[in-house]
């Protein structure tokens, strides 16, 4: 029995799971997503995903045909029908079919919900205990003037560029600017420093998505009694932490110890990382929608 995979309403063998070629998303990649995990058989932090997925689906006025009540509970029903103790979800909703020009207004039908859930490795395990090397690439973060970060939406080409150049440059994930030139994050993770034992990552306001696990390890900080501070970071500031890590669904929390060739602390991933990282651990492992 292979993956099967949700589109409106059906489950389709992952073969068989296709949407048309006239589907907005394709076409102009005019649509929303979230990107979510389950722990043993726990959706951690749902309704929340949800919730952005229905606020970035109102900023580009498309009308998702499901309630946040029936996406959860398709979501649940996907995850039990693959039998997935432990999964990455990908919920996507397209503009659904038009014709070959950019008006939504031409896709008569409804949006398209699909929904997809795998296993996934993201980064090698050893790279969570020795830690990423990083580097500033020079596509900075879209405006949120022109396409807002805080939109999960399915136009990523700003990240993928990103992503290009670091590869390019021999490394796995690249920093993205703001177009200040301030930190903003990386491709699809936020970033976090630690100074003088105090966390701070770049407020949502400039180019940086408000991610759920970035969230997280801010109410973890305040029930451990951290001070976290939402504050603009300079390169500098980055370069002389004593330590960093990235925070997204995916990647979950991981030790950043090299950024544009400057090594970062110790070189080595800290000891508030290393909390965190744990801690994390046991949140996921106690909070979320059963199924
Ligand atoms: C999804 C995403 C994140 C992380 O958000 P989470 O809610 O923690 O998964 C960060 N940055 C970008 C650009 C993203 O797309």
């Amino acid at each position: 029995m292979g993956l099967k995979v949700y589109i409106n309403g059906k489950f389709y063998e992952k073969k068989d799971a296709k949407v048309s070629v006239f589907d907005h998303g394709l076409l102009y990649g005019d649509g929303v997503f979230e990107g979510i995990r389950s722990y043993n058989r726990l959706v951690f932090k749902l309704k929340e995903h949800i919730e952005r997925l229905f606020e970035s689906a109102h900023t580009i006025m498309l009308e998702i045909p499901l309630t946040p009540e029936q996406i959860i509970k398709a979501v649940v029903s996907t995850l039990k029908i693959n039998g997935f103790k432990d999964a990455y979800i990908r919920v996507v909703v397209t503009r659904g079919e038009g014709d070959l020009g950019l008006d939504p207004r031409k896709c008569k039908g409804k949006a398209c919900v699909i929904i997809i859930t795998d296993r996934i490795v993201f980064y090698p395990e050893r790279l969570y205990k020795e830690g990423l090397q990083v580097v500033t690439v020079p596509t900075v973060r879209n405006l949120p003037e022109a396409l807002n970060p805080q939109i999960k939406s399915l136009n990523y080409l700003n990240n993928i560029l990103a992503k290009i150049e670091a590869v390019n440059s021999g490394f796995e994930e690249a920093i993205m600017l703001d177009s200040l030139g301030y930190v903003a994050e990386c491709t699809g993770d936020n970033i976090f420093i630690v100074k003088r034992g105090e966390l701070y990552t770049p407020p949502q306001c400039m180019g940086t998505l408000r991610g759920i696990t970035r969230d997280t390890v801010l109410e973890i900080a305040k029930s451990k009694r951290i001070a976290a501070h939402e504050h603009v970071l300079t390169r500098h500031e980055l370069y002389n932490s004593s330590e960093a890590f990235l925070t997204g669904t995916a990647a979950e929390i991981i030790p950043v110890v090299k950024v544009d060739g400057r090594l970062i602390g110790s070189g080595r991933p800290g000891k508030t990382t290393l909390m965190l990282m744990k801690e994390f651990s046991k949140v996921t492992k106690t909070e979320g929608v059963r199924y």
